[in-house]
């Protein structure tokens, strides 16, 4: 089954609104009128609204970085589903590694997101991926195949469509070590089968790759079979960077 392709850029903590604004409006206008491909951004929350406005008009779909598993209530500093969506937000990008990492959030949390995100229609960018140590211990499969049941696990047929899953390698975040494409591709096929183990529709949902995704590298990468898209952190910073990655050839 054809499955759309998706270059989604997560933007993390970078950026005023201003930057966000230009970075959004630079995008609009170099890859926005695509469909043959979906376009993700994903700003710091500070910007959705912004950058929303940068790209109405166009095909390009706005994503939050993370979100609360809960509607409202005492919870500092969280922004709830009902939130986002007030900002017309519909996609958010869940379970990171950074706020696995850095903000310890368990498998457990990331479950109650995942729900929360499908009680409110939003598409989820599920993320999933092992440490170097793991890695090298090979507990790869073992690692990502936990973290992808105890997201999706249950979830029943109907929410393939809301999903979207991304591995993404810890040691290949930020470092500049790519992932090798057959290395990629081996845990791409991996997750579709336990997608479909699961009872989801597996040759529908979009598998993306993340880490170090670059213009230089993008293409190797897309022409794997199950390699469906990429999440791009650093080169999606840059109009020219990631439009290049957007238009990849594979
Ligand atoms: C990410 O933020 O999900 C990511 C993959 O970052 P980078 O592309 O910078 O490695």
């Amino acid at each position: 089954m054809a499955r759309t392709p998706i270059l989604a850029g997560n933007w993390k903590m970078h950026g005023t609104i201003a930057e966000a604004k230009d970075l959004a409006s630079g995008l609009a206008a170099r890859v926005g009128s695509r469909s043959d491909r979906g376009v993700v951004l994903a700003p710091p929350c500070t910007a959705l609204a912004t950058v929303r406005e940068a790209v109405a008009g166009t095909r390009i779909v706005v994503a939050a970085q993370n979100m609360s598993w809960a509607d409202k209530g005492a919870f500092t500093g969280e922004v709830s589903p009902v939130m986002l969506a007030d900002l017309g937000v519909g996609h958010v990008i869940l379970g990171h590694s950074e706020r696995r990492e850095i903000f310890g959030e368990t498998d457990e949390v990331v479950r109650k997101k995942v729900e929360a995100a499908l009680k409110h229609g939003f598409t989820s960018i599920v993320c999933v991926g092992e440490t170097l140590a793991e890695r090298d211990a090979g507990r790869t499969l073992e690692v990502v195949k936990r973290q992808v049941d105890a997201a999706l696990n249950g979830l029943g047929n109907d929410a393939g469509s809301k999903i979207v899953v991304a591995y993404e390698p810890v040691w290949a975040i930020g470092t500049g070590r790519v992932a090798t494409r057959e290395q990629a591709q081996e845990v791409h096929g991996e997750i579709r089968g336990l997608l479909r183990d699961l009872g989801l529709p597996a040759d529908a949902i979009a598998i993306l790759y993340g880490g170090s995704v670059k213009p230089d590298n993008v293409d190797g990468l897309m022409a794997e079979p199950d390699i469906d898209g990429a999440l791009v952190g650093g080169a999606s910073l840059e109009v020219e960077s990631f439009t290049r990655i957007v238009e990849y050839r594979a």
